[in-house]
């Protein structure tokens, strides 16, 4: 079904009935705080990472400030990480009293450039937050290898990799600390939250006092309060919604692959060379094909090519502009020039129309939309 006059947003989420039956059920229950449905999520999520232990939060951001804070990371410690990602991956650095370390990104891949991270660390170093951009996933084993030679804590920013893999193995299912989202945008949501796959139970259980004011209970009236925690857990309601989107990841992922394919036929194999654009890595084993990026040529205004696409009722995101240059990262001494390639893809890059509810035909206006730009 194509109708070119319909707006096609750069995403959406997919929601069945039966989800929205569930959510009305928890509504009428009465239990509407953390119970049996984050419970249950909690339990499929383990199932699905091999049986680690996962705890769910509500978001992606408090995740991976939890896991630096289970890690033990804090003032005078560095933690290096990527300068091309959405800002929270830095900000809970600093948010723990660590100082953020950036080492640029990959230009294929957009993933942090392994090769140069070496080079960053310093005794101070105490971990590592690399992100698989839009699910392609890092080199593991180039990671891992960095980690275990210096001694330094992995926290995967994963909020975009729900169900990638990295050699036939989940990503989430191996490794130290694994992060992800289910913010509306990603490949499944609970409207707002994230999960944390953790290594054993001591983890986990401190996981769980952070994400609740440092509280433990002992029987009907005893409560403790030894670290200090936040108000970090996720709802029912946000559980019955992920309950709901699980039994559709591997069919969403599928689609996502699907029309991403279709993105590669119909831009062709002239499309780079003709018009100087960049398309993403094929990677048609590894992604969860989150997103589907385009870096335009320098001589193209990303803001006029945004324009240029609306005029044609199609929305573009740009993800994302190089946490560096925002003027907080610059007070703290970051400048223009430091990261040049997460420069100029965060300068460059848009986001085009992918997810599970579009059509093929869809993907076909957007390229000859984006083709009627470029040529
Ligand atoms: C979405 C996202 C986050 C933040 O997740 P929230 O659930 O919105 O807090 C962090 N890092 C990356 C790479 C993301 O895509």
């Amino acid at each position: 079904m194509s109708d070119a006059s319909h707006f096609l947003p750069f995403t959406k989420p997919t929601v069945d009935e039966e989800t929205i039956v569930s959510v009305v059920e928890v509504l009428r229950s009465g239990w509407l705080a953390s119970g049996p449905k984050v419970q249950a999520l909690e339990a499929q999520l383990s199932e699905y990472f091999g049986g680690r232990p996962v705890r769910t939060f509500n978001s992606g951001t408090c995740t991976m400030e939890i896991a630096l804070r289970v890690a033990g990371i804090g003032a005078g410690d560095e933690v290096i990480t990527t300068p091309n990602s959405w800002v929270a991956t830095a900000n809970v650095i600093i948010e723990t009293g660590a100082t953020p370390v950036f080492v640029d990104i990959d230009a294929k891949t957009h993933n942090i450039d392994l090769d140069k991270v070496e080079a960053a660390i310093t005794p101070r170093t105490k971990a590592i937050i690399p992100v698989h951009m839009c699910g392609l996933p890092c080199d593991m084993d180039k990671l891992y290898a960095i980690a275990d030679k210096h001694n330094l804590r992995v926290v995967e920013d994963a909020a975009q990799a729900i169900g990638s893999t990295w050699k036939g193995k989940r990503i989430g299912a191996f490794g130290d600390f694994v992060s992800f989202s289910f913010q509306v945008n990603k490949n499944i949501m609970t409207g707002e939250g994230g999960c944390l796959v953790l290594n054993n139970p001591e983890e986990a259980r401190l996981a769980e006092k952070y994400r609740l004011q440092g509280v433990t209970r002992s029987g009907l009236d005893g409560i403790d309060v030894d670290v200090l925690g936040g108000k970090y857990n996720m709802t029912d309601i946000a559980a019955a919604i992920g309950l709901g989107q699980m039994k559709h990841l591997a069919e969403f992922n599928t689609k996502r692959a699907e029309l991403a394919r279709h993105y590669f036929s119909s831009f062709g194999t002239d499309f780079e060379q003709k018009t100087g654009a960049e398309l993403p890595v094929a990677d048609f084993e590894n992604s969860n094909w989150h997103m589907f990026h385009l870096v335009l040529p320098e001589s193209v205004n990303r803001a006029t090519f945004m324009q240029q696409m609306l005029d044609q009722q199609i929305g573009l995101g740009y993800h994302y502009r190089a946490i560096h240059l925002f003027s907080m990262y610059r007070a703290r001494g970051f400048t223009d020039g430091m990261f040049p390639i997460a420069e100029r893809v965060g300068k460059q890059i848009v986001t085009l129309p992918l997810f599970p509810a579009m059509s093929i035909e869809d993907v076909e206006r957007v390229v000859s939309a984006v083709k009627s730009c470029l040529l």
